[in-house]
């Protein structure tokens, strides 16, 4: 393809992107095909000739879309949003043009600096204590997901607690063995409903790993109570607590670890390094009423959010925050003979190289650049509250109907999760010892062995109803278990979300509620 057939081809596939977006909610979210189907659309091998790009082309809507889940359609309702937003693709298809491994400095000063730059707009505009600006002695790098983020802030939290207990040691084969002895006693920590990147980073960085305890009485958050009885019964053990990652946003529920009372604790571990994973949840901060969770940042190591989640910027943008850089660099900072250049040794630049596990890297940040020109701060700040008073509404809504739903946490960062109440006792049903399902509150007032089968019956009927709203294909919802409750999630967070879709699922709901209840209540 020269450049004139990309000009062309560029209009087109433009074009055909455009009308993509302007039809998604006409789609069904899910995709109806069974596992296999693309290997019977394509041959086994590549071509031998080259083909003509309306030939590729064409296999967009014959072999990719029959297979596409619609993210970006408002009756995506699952997990977490993944936004798009145009200037992000624009974004992106500069990325793509330039194609620079922008891994030292002079390898691509632009790519760099704009990175620094970014960050630090991005910082600011979260309300992140001023440590984490470049300025300073932090930084903020972009990453490709959370999971990538917490497996580097571990890794250098396990090199910082080892450099600091064996400072005293001289380089050589008995400082080896320390170290060796040390890691096989070092603990990660992470609340029960952290996500499961925190397990995965401990199994990478070959720590041991404990969660802590973050029950429902407690809206499942991590309180410092919890989090010290976590470290003090490792320290009985001989064990060494290294590590802990606070969630401002869990998977499940959007819970908030117990952030102030954490850095408090903090104090008084210094060797514990406190990374805070708010990769969905964290966008809301550009919005003043959310920053009052910011102050306690200023206690911890590190901080990141995905931008590709919530801020409309394309998969994959995740913001990764360090209060003192130096604390990636001198783990993940070594300079073979090849990456020498008169720049790096000058001590004047960064090379973002060193604060990261691989050594090359996209230029993500002229996307996040064009999506904060685009919308401005007012523009992102209405972006995020739309989505907040959307999930209020549909919490809203859910107890428009007690008699089938129970929420079981209400609004938060636009996530609703909630159960569906189990049929009531018939008279004759040979159910008359069992609990008044409608009961407001199920936690309390039953017998322990009422509310036990109470919740059984109430885990079983909402995952019917949540199976049964996924296999209708029209709208694609998400579930969770937590402390044993089995609940189903709406989030509606993306560009085209909008209450009339959340008034649908809804009915949605409610039909399939009824019918799994046996009949209209
Ligand atoms: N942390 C939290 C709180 C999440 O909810 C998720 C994913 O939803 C992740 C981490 C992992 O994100 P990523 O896909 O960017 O690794």
């Amino acid at each position: 393809m020269d450049s004139e057939q990309f000009r062309d081809a560029a209009k087109g596939a433009i074009d055909e992107i455009a009308t993509y977006y302007d039809n998604i909610a006409d789609k069904s979210v899910l995709p109806s095909v069974t596992p296999g189907y693309l290997r019977k659309l394509i041959p086994e091998s590549a071509p031998e000739e080259g083909e003509s790009w309306e030939t590729i082309q064409s296999d967009i809507d014959r072999v990719v879309m029959p297979g596409l889940t619609h993210w970006q359609s408002p009756k995506f309702m699952a997990f977490f949003p993944c936004n798009s937003s145009f200037p992000a693709m624009l974004g992106d298809m500069y990325s793509g043009a330039f194609n620079a491994a922008a891994f030292n400095w002079i390898c691509s000063p632009a790519i760099t600096e704009l990175e620094t730059v970014v960050m630090d707009w991005v910082a600011k505009l979260i309300g992140l204590p001023d440590a984490f600006l470049s300025q300073g002695e932090g930084g903020g790098i972009i990453q490709g997901t959370a999971s990538e983020v917490i497996v580097t802030a571990l890794v250098a939290a396990r090199e910082r607690v080892i450099r600091r207990r064996l400072s005293d040691m001289p380089e050589g084969e008995e400082k080896l063995d320390a170290a060796a002895d040390l890691r096989g006693k070092l603990v990660a920590m992470g609340s029960e409903h952290a996500h499961s990147s925190t397990q995965k980073a401990a199994i990478i960085a070959g720590t041991r790993f404990r969660t802590i305890s973050a029950p429902a009485d407690n809206g499942f958050s991590v309180s410092a109570a919890s989090l010290r009885k976590t470290i003090q019964e490792c320290e009985a053990k001989g064990l060494i607590p290294f590590y802990f990652t606070a969630t401002l946003g869990s998977t499940s529920t959007c819970a908030v670890d117990d952030l102030a009372g954490i850095a408090e604790l903090a104090k008084e571990y210094p060797d514990i390094w406190i990374h805070v994973d708010a990769a969905y949840a964290g966008s809301a901060l550009v919005c003043p009423e959310y920053q009052h969770h910011c102050p306690p940042i200023a206690h911890f190591d590190s901080f990141n959010f995905n931008l590709h989640k919530w801020l409309l910027v394309n998969f994959d943008c995740s913001a990764f925050f360090i209060k003192r850089r130096k604390d990636l660099i001198d783990t993940y900072s070594i300079t073979p003979s090849y990456l020498r250049n008169e720049f790096t040794e000058s001590g004047l630049v960064t090379d973002y190289r060193d604060w990261q596990i691989p050594l090359g890297r996209r230029f993500r940040s002229l996307k996040v650049w064009f999506v904060l020109r685009s919308y401005g701060v007012k523009g992102l700040q209405a972006f995020i509250r739309k989505h907040i008073a959307l999930g209020e509404y549909f919490a809203f809504q859910l107890k428009t109907r007690q008699d089938l739903f129970q929420v079981t946490t209400d609004a938060a960062f636009g996530l609703v999760t909630f159960q569906v109440k189990p049929a009531p006792p018939s008279p004759s049903g040979g159910q008359a010892d069992r609990p008044n399902p409608r009961h407001e509150a199920w936690t309390s007032d039953f017998t322990p062995s009422g509310e036990a089968q109470w919740r059984e019956d109430c885990n079983a009927v909402t995952k019917k109803v949540y199976e049964k709203i996924n296999s209708q294909g029209e709208f694609y919802i998400s579930s969770s278990v937590v402390c044993g409750i089995y609940i189903i999630r709406i989030v509606s967070a993306n560009t085209a979300a909008e209450e009339k879709y959340l008034q649908m699922v809804f009915e949605r709901l409610v039909e399939a509620a009824e019918e799994e209840r046996g009949g209209k209540a």
